[in-house]
């Protein structure tokens, strides 16, 4: 075992060191200059504005959220959308795989519908749609764009005919895990957790078959959350570019869930030989962004655990069960002590992914309504998108560049996606989910 392992691992070294030659596309040359309001109106107005991850479905189920509704104390309502000319959006189904342990298809279900009934509430003004050419049509129609995807491989519970149905119900990316590793996945969230079974290679066998299924079907891989084996080891098996719906840089914010120079370069060569590759698309919340935010927060992580275990205790006393929203109240409340890093640590991350993977390479995932409000200065939903674009422009980033970072980049590697999935398709080759063995009744 030792071999193999020690095999396989000079072999994921060698596909890094290949990967980290240069930039997929060289960063543009830039003047900084200070953009009107009106050429930063020009810009946004210009682009098709994609967000690859926000947890609004939680809040539509399970606060009754509508999103026609005033903000309250999230981040994505209609107003916003439309004050930011947010153009799509992927509403992130999660299911917590603590609270839902045993009922992980129910609640993703739940989850699918909640966004639908959205759509149908709303569709004068939202279209769902499940392509790039949907984004384009309902840009085109000047209406918000919806499109779904899953955050965390446990939704498809080692089923892939639970993963199509998935995609048949329109759910066009999935992160292969989240902060919990699945039973063919790891995740960064416990890979240094030895209670945790772990698989040697990242991926088990099963696992390649989710992402070659994946890649069949046309919904797009993505590995935000993974562990950096299973990040690599995804790479060798996929046909189609990747994507990190809502992932930063390691060198700028050291968190085990950032990514390092190494794989962002990995993610913008990513897909087949004729691949134009894959996108990182930044994330909004403090604690991947700035490492002042991240060692402050982790300082104070004690406290928060005592005041935690005390309401626990409380409640306990009282005969009452301790619900997850007042948890994440008080989470809150001590993640608002610390100061929120500038809008700036966010461009840095945004630079920073141009300059190691290239302008063809990066975009936007906030994962708004998934960080209790823990973002940067100014940037509280949609309608403070125009500020990245104007932090960009004043960087001297063209109109066609900050076009590219908006949305355009995510686009392209969307339809790549279709397109594998097609040539897939065509392929007169044994079905690998043959291989999936089927629940017989006992006898
Ligand atoms: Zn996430």
């Amino acid at each position: 075992m030792r071999t193999r392992l020690s095999v396989a691992l000079a072999f994921l070294t060698v596909t890094a060191i290949a990967h980290a030659q240069t930039p997929a596309t060289p960063a543009p040359k830039m003047t900084p200059k200070s953009p009107t309001p009106a050429q930063v109106q020009q810009v946004q107005q210009s682009a098709i504005v994609i967000d690859t991850h926000a947890d609004t479905p939680q809040r539509f189920v399970d606060e009754h959220f509508d999103l026609a509704d005033p903000l309250g104390s999230g981040n994505v309502n209609l107003d916003s959308i439309h004050k930011g000319n947010l153009g799509a959006l992927f509403f992130s189904i999660w299911v917590d795989p603590g609270v839902y342990k045993g009922r992980f298809a129910g609640r993703t279900f739940d989850l699918i519908d909640a966004v639908k009934q959205q759509v149908a509430k709303h569709h004068d003004q939202i279209t769902f749609v499940t392509s790039a050419e949907g984004i384009e049509q309902a840009h085109r129609e000047h209406k918000f764009a919806a499109l779904m995807g899953i955050e965390g491989g446990h939704s498809i519970e080692d089923s892939l005919a639970l993963l199509r149905q998935y995609y048949a119900l329109g759910v066009r990316y999935m992160t292969l895990t989240w902060s919990n590793s699945t039973n063919w996945a790891d995740s960064s969230g416990d890979i240094n957790d030895a209670s945790v079974p772990h698989n040697k290679e990242g991926l088990t066998e099963f696992g390649k078959d989710v992402v070659y299924e994946m890649n069949r079907l046309g919904m797009m891989v993505d590995i935000s959350h993974v562990s950096d084996h299973t990040f690599y080891r995804t790479l060798v098996i996929t046909r189609a570019p990747v994507i990190a719906s809502h992932s930063n840089a390691r060198a700028l914010c050291d968190a085990p869930r950032n990514m390092t120079d190494d794989m962002l370069r990995a993610v913008a060569n990513s897909g087949g030989p004729n691949s134009k590759g894959g996108v990182i698309d930044v994330n909004f919340y403090s604690g991947f962004v700035s490492q002042a935010y991240r060692d402050a927060d982790k300082a104070q992580q004690p406290e928060v655990d005592k005041a935690i275990a005390d309401l626990k205790a409380k409640n306990k006393a009282e005969g009452k069960e301790t619900s997850q929203t007042e948890i994440d109240k008080l989470t809150h409340m001590y993640g608002d002590r610390i100061p929120r890093p500038p809008l700036s640590m966010l461009i840095d991350h945004i630079d920073h992914i141009v300059k190691v993977a290239g302008i063809d390479h990066v975009g936007i995932g906030s994962d708004f309504d998934g960080v209790q409000s823990q973002l940067p200065e100014g940037l509280d939903s949609p309608a403070d998108l125009p500020k990245i674009t104007a932090a960009l422009m004043a960087r001297g980033y063209s109109a066609e560049d900050c076009r590219k970072i908006l949305g355009g980049n995510l686009l392209r590697v969307f339809r790549e996606v279709e397109a594998v999935s097609k040539e897939l398709q065509a392929e007169d080759r044994p079905r690998i989910t043959d291989k999936q063995p089927f629940d017989k009744p006992q006898k």
